[in-house]
């Protein structure tokens, strides 16, 4: 890759000329766009009205290397370091998944149905804290707690939640160890999106995200594919209270297995919820006993 001057005009062409082999016209220039907005905040805005914007040699560097990165697959997300989620910028690394739009839908139908306030809510797989610290935002008279196995995870959902003001308590608790529960207080709402995509799926999964997101976000075992749905139902038995809701993000082909474990666990009212392509998505359930 070689560009002929210092001048972003072009190089932001003779980029996109490159990347849309691999991704198209469209998607080359959103994905150029993105770099250049981010490393050096010129909108495409202010790249229209300011055509001579040239780069310096370091950043040039920088855009070649992103670039470079773009083809081995690397997401731009992790390449940027961030990411929006509703309207929340997010930092996101590789410790954790980039926030899905389904679990936009699924925050929405959150605060589409908790409207009272002083809720006790916890987010349990919190990863870069995106449902949490958008709950806080929208839901701000409650309180949230937080939890993830990683550290590292929990480490980054901090920045997060600092960097939107906002006061999440963070913990590190391992959802498939119940003794990690005890110094736990009960909640209000419960909410989840655990690791749902099974060994089947992965075959169908791009590259992108098998070889950068974090597996432990992602997958479960063929066999168990409902492991951190069971767990966290068993959680609600001794840490949700009399009414409390579950809320879940779900595998689109568990919907009735999903609701078959919420019925055999005694919970009420379990509802399935359909995402915009349609597909059952969420299930909801209140807890009467
Ligand atoms: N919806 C995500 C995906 O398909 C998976 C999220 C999850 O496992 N919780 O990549």
């Amino acid at each position: 890759m070689m560009w002929k001057n210092n001048l972003l005009k072009t190089l932001r062409s003779d980029y996109m000329k490159i990347l849309s082999e691999k991704f198209g016209h469209d998607e080359s220039k959103q994905l150029i766009d993105i770099l250049i907005e981010s490393f050096f905040g010129y909108s495409k805005v202010a790249m229209a009205l300011n055509p001579d914007i040239r780069l310096s040699e370091s950043e040039i560097l920088k855009l070649h290397k992103a670039v470079k990165e773009l083809l081995t697959n690397k997401p731009v997300q992790y390449i940027t370091g961030n990411t929006l989620f509703l309207d929340l910028e997010l930092e996101v690394n590789r410790s954790v998944l980039i926030p899905r739009p389904e679990t936009e839908e699924f925050v929405n139908l959150i605060i589409d149905k908790e409207k009272s306030e002083n809720l006790q809510i916890i987010d349990m797989g919190t990863g870069s804290g995106c449902i949490a610290i958008a709950l806080k935002k929208y839901l701000p008279d409650s309180k949230i707690t937080a939890i993830d196995i990683s550290q590292e995870a929990l480490r980054l959902a901090k920045r997060n939640s600092e960097h939107h003001q906002v006061f999440i308590d963070l913990l590190q608790i391992d959802i498939l160890n119940p003794d990690s529960f005890k110094s736990l207080e009960p909640f209000d709402v419960v909410v989840s999106n655990p690791p749902y995509v099974t060994e089947h799926d992965k075959k169908l999964m791009q590259p992108n995200v098998l070889d950068y997101e974090p597996h432990s976000a992602l997958f479960v075992k063929n066999d168990h594919p409902l492991q951190f749905y069971e767990a966290i139902l068993q959680f609600c038995k001794t840490h949700l209270k009399v009414d409390g809701r579950v809320y879940f993000e779900i595998n689109e082909q568990q919907g009735e297995n999903v609701l078959q474990l919420i019925e055999s666990n005694g919970f009420h009212q379990g509802e399935l919820h359909t995402d915009i392509h349609g597909k059952n998505r969420f299930a909801t359930a209140i807890k009467k006993f």
